[in-house]
């Protein structure tokens, strides 16, 4: 396994179970994935009780319906201890390929065979930023929601929040209450309705893996909306503080323009405009990317029944980059590895 965030855990929690022998290679130095980056005051869109991974609910926090990241690498840090996960930590994988009898993993503490790899190496370190006229030109700062850690540095400042997703939102309605605000998004944003979170999301996902004929006709998840109206959001949205902007045309030295010829100066642009899945490990195995993705049959790759991706977004299964959503992939996952192995069904 390269990779000991969540989807490495729910993967680890049933190769476990599968009495499978097998290691988890994480180049952080400490658990928690991606969560360890997150700022303080980010909270999930779901309660703990819907954000749980296979096994082991996620106890509620004190005082927060919807936990913080520090709550989520704590409940990581004891699944880990709790299912005697053999995580290697600063561990880097640089290249997985092909070799007598199995696959090599190389990494800067030598080299780890294996019959099957599962890749669960997360997006984020890969932080994407889209390429606008003036980028190179902007003469304030530019962050992404990668570097952003809290309110407190942009106290006073007149703040570009680019992108009209979950970050976007959460970081723009964040900075509202220190900063004067501007919202840039491509395209109107869709707030899911305010009674809806990560509950419904997963509860919509789980009937997409049923419809085996979902399709067009069900909009699933993207049509009911994008961003989860969690109550900061809300709060700074009722307030009218949190109001969107059309994308604008091109940065210039003091701020943006826009199509229209409006101008608007100030001292940062946060980038909330996502991230790419980071595959650079797979490169040696030569398969062929399409879109920015390896062609995958849920988390199995077409081209080589030994390599699974797990927990990369949708394309991966339904829900599968959420903690709620990773368990059933990663089981579907093991599962086959286990079949490819001729060892156990999880089911027997
Ligand atoms: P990661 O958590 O990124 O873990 C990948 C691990 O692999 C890391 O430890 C990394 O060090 C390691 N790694 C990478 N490359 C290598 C290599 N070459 N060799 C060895 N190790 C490697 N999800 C929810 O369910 N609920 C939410 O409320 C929610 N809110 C979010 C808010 C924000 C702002 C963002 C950005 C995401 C949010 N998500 C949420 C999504 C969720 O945080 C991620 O999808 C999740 O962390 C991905 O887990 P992962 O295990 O796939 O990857």
């Amino acid at each position: 396994m390269v990779g000991g965030g969540q989807a490495g855990l729910a993967a680890g929690y049933y190769l476990r179970r599968a009495g499978l022998d097998f290691a988890i290679l994480d180049a952080a130095p400490a658990p928690g994935g991606a969560w360890q980056h997150y700022w303080e005051s980010l909270r999930l869109f779901s309660p703990a009780a819907y954000s749980s991974l296979p096994g082991r609910p996620m106890p509620g926090q004190a005082g927060q319906e919807y936990p913080d990241a520090a709550h989520v690498v704590a409940y990581l840090t004891e699944y880990e201890k709790r299912y005697e996960l053999p995580v290697h930590r600063s561990v880097w994988v640089s290249g997985v390929e092909r070799g007598p009898g199995g696959l090599s993993a190389r990494t800067d503490s030598g080299t780890w065979r294996s019959q099957a790899v599962v890749f669960a190496t997360g997006s984020w370190e890969r932080p994407f930023v889209p390429a606008v006229p003036g980028r190179g030109v902007f003469g304030g700062r530019q962050l992404h929601t990668y570097g952003y850690r809290g309110p407190a540095e942009f106290a006073g400042q007149r703040v570009l929040v680019v992108g009209g997703g979950n970050s976007g939102a959460q970081i723009a309605a964040d900075l509202t209450a220190v900063a004067e605000v501007r919202w840039a998004t491509r395209r109107t944003p869709r707030f899911l309705p305010d009674e809806i979170d990560g509950r419904a999301l997963f509860d919509l996902a789980t009937r997409r893996v049923h419809a085996a004929a979902d399709g067009p006709a069900h909009g699933g998840v993207g049509s009911l909306g994008d961003i989860v109206a969690t109550p900061p959001v809300r709060a700074a949205r009722d307030a009218g503080l949190l109001v969107a902007h059309p994308m604008f045309e091109r940065l210039t030295e003091s701020g943006a323009t826009w199509a229209d010829g409006t101008a608007w100066d100030c001292d940062t642009v946060v980038w909330c405009t996502g991230f790419r899945p980071d595959l650079a490990s797979l490169r040696p195995l030569g398969l062929r990317p399409s879109h920015g993705r390896i062609p995958t049959e849920g988390t199995r790759s077409v081209e080589d029944p030994r390599i699974h991706l797990l927990g990369y977004g949708d394309w991966t299964g339904p829900a599968s980059a959420t903690l709620i959503g990773v368990g059933r992939t990663a089981r579907t996952a093991v599962q086959q590895i286990s079949t490819l192995l001729h060892t156990t069904d999880l089911d027997t």
